[in-house]
């Protein structure tokens, strides 16, 4: 049988990351890629017009430019190249100013002073606070839970006397954030539109820290993209595996992780088993690979009924636009921002949340939105723009009247229904952008899971990011480290801390665990077999 000391199953950017810590330390490596092609969620290709290159899922990397661990993998080496636009974020309101996230804190500053007077001032007293503690802070929240070296340097960047203080300030809703230190809409609009990127409301814990952090690490580092496409990212990931040695292997959907005596000993790959001497790394949905990979008589009845709770984000839609030419803003100001946040305010942003919790299409769709050639030339032809955005849409509907509690699942009619609120919206801070749409590429949710077994139901982050479900409770309450109850497999997805973002911790964490393990196994085999040995001399010499 083939075998190999570990075999990766997933070739999304935790898979690969995981994969490429293992090579580094040795080991002959297998990763198994169901789709054509490795990537998962960050991939590039042409779907909507000739010329045009399109992010099929993530485009902006801030947290994989802000992570040691994919900093740590020198893709540079490997053909990867970042680009910035001109500005990092743009929220534009229909008729008055635009709130601009700029690379320097002054230049943000004063676009939120616009305003109104004094919330500059607000601003950079926040970035104060991410100056001191921001390098600590996502030290500790990419390491393994409990993240302890890295929550005592925390500690010791925040000071003794503000542990609470701080504490109190990580646990605020946006909404609260923004009242708190603003005057204005303008800051807490940049802060908000940062956090919906969660499937978080402007009401709920912690979204206030969520969107300070993207918009602080923004600040600092950018939004970045690969000159190329996303995939390039990936591709760069796949060079340095194989280059040092590593093997990847594509339309191989693994369908079984073989288990024997609650270790996982290899895969089964269409019936074909495969070896895993050391490990199996999963860089999958954590209830599919517990539910269906492993099944349910390799499990404890109580992992089973936490998994019952474990809880699924809000479903996407995506849309991407071939554009004639750039997007025709009432304020031109949003044209130098690589990501554009359209909503009207905070109010919008609530009622929006409310209408996903109600199973309702929402009215006034909140987009995240990419101007992928303002960003980086290469990505369509000169004086046009690639485009693209998504919003949340409930995983299942409830038509009104209808009191019912399970609503129905999302049709096509529905995403065609959501996809043409979404243009609508761009026309309402930018008129004429209908005109300038030369081709349009639309996924709902089933078309992106059909693309990517783990975007489940639509769920772009692996499972929900509220705080129920975050640090210890991820993905369910005893399953929060990469380990899993089956010894030897590793969970390596967004499904595990820290969840969603192209951030590589979810695959280091995992294949660090995998060698933190087999090391500690290879100390202790020989002294369990020296203590057996003894133990049978012991029981063999003679009586009295
Ligand atoms: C529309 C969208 C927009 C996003 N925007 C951003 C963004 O701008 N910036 C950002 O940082 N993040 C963004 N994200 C989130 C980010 O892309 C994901 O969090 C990240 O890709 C998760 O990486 P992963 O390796 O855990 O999983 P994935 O990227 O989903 O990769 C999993 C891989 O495993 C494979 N696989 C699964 N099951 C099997 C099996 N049984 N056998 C073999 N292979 C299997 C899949 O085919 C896939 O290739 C976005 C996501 C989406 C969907």
């Amino acid at each position: 049988m083939e075998s190999y000391d570990a075999v990766v199953i997933g070739a999304g950017p935790n898979g690969l990351v995981a994969a490429n810590v293992l090579v580094d330390a040795g080991w002959s490596v297998l990763v198994l890629e169901a789709e054509d092609e490795p990537g998962g969620a960050v991939r590039t290709a042409e779907v909507t017009a000739p010329g045009f290159r399109n992010d099929l899922f993530s485009a902006f990397y801030p947290l994989a430019a802000a992570s040691s661990v994919i900093a740590g993998l020198g893709l540079d080496r490997h053909g990867l190249e970042w680009a910035h636009a001109p500005a990092v974020v743009a929220h534009p309101s229909t008729e008055g100013p635009t709130a601009v996230l700029h690379r320097t804190p002054e230049d943000t500053a004063a676009s939120v002073d616009v305003f109104h007077a004094g919330d500059g001032e607000a601003w950079l007293e926040l970035y104060d606070v991410w100056r001191r503690v921001g390098t600590p802070l996502v030290e500790a929240l990419l390491a393994p839970f409990p993240p302890v070296r890295g929550a005592l340097k925390l500690a010791t960047a925040i000071g003794g006397n503000q542990l609470l203080d701080f504490t109190r300030f990580a646990l605020l809703p946006v909404r609260r954030m923004a009242d708190e230190h603003f005057g204005g809409a303008g800051g807490g609009l940049l802060l908000a539109g940062n956090a919906l990127h969660a499937d978080l409301s402007p009401e709920a814990a912690p979204s206030g820290m969520f969107g300070w952090l993207l918009a602080m690490i923004g600040q600092d580092i950018g939004y970045p993209v690969p000159v190329g496409g996303a995939g390039e990212l990936t591709w760069a990931l796949v060079r340095r595996f194989e280059a040092e040695g590593g093997t990847l292997r594509c339309r191989a959907p693994v369908r079984r992780v073989r288990v024997e005596g609650r270790r996982a000993v290899g895969v089964e790959v269409e019936g074909t088993p495969i070896g895993a001497r050391r490990a199996v790394l999963a860089d999958v949905d954590a209830e599919v690979l517990l539910r269906h990979l492993v099944g349910p008589d390799h499990l404890d009845p109580a992992v089973l009924s936490r998994l019952d709770h474990y809880q699924r984000g809000w479903a996407t839609v995506k849309v991407d636009w071939a554009l004639r030419t750039p997007i025709p803003w009432r304020d031109p100001a949003a044209n130098l921002a690589g990501t554009v946040h359209l909503a009207a305010s905070m109010d919008e942003l609530t009622m929006g949340v409310a209408e996903l919790a109600a199973g309702r299409l929402p009215t006034d769709p909140f987009l995240v939105l990419g101007q992928m050639t303002t960003a980086d030339a290469t990505r369509s032809p000169a004086g046009t723009e690639s485009a693209w955005a998504y919003t949340h849409v409930p995983i299942s509907v409830r038509d009104e009247p209808s009191g019912s509690h399970t609503g129905r699942p999302l049709r096509d009619d529905d995403v065609a229904e959501v996809a043409r609120r979404m243009e609508a919206r761009i026309e309402a801070f930018a008129p004429g952008f209908s005109d300038r749409i030369i081709a349009r590429h639309v996924y709902g949710p089933k078309g992106m899971e059909a693309a990517d077994p783990n975007l489940v139901e639509g769920d772009i982050g692996g499972g929900t990011y509220q705080l129920h479900q975050q640090l210890v409770f991820r993905p369910t309450t005893g399953l929060g480290r990469p380990e899993t109850p089956v010894k030897g497999l590793y969970l390596s997805s967004s499904s595990a801390h820290p969840g969603g973002g192209v951030h590589g911790a979810c695959g280091s964490n995992a294949a660090r665990a995998a060698l933190l393990h087999d090391r500690a196994g290879r100390v202790v085999a020989p002294v369990g077999r020296a203590l057996g040995a003894a133990k049978a001399r012991f029981a063999a010499r003679p009586a009295g």
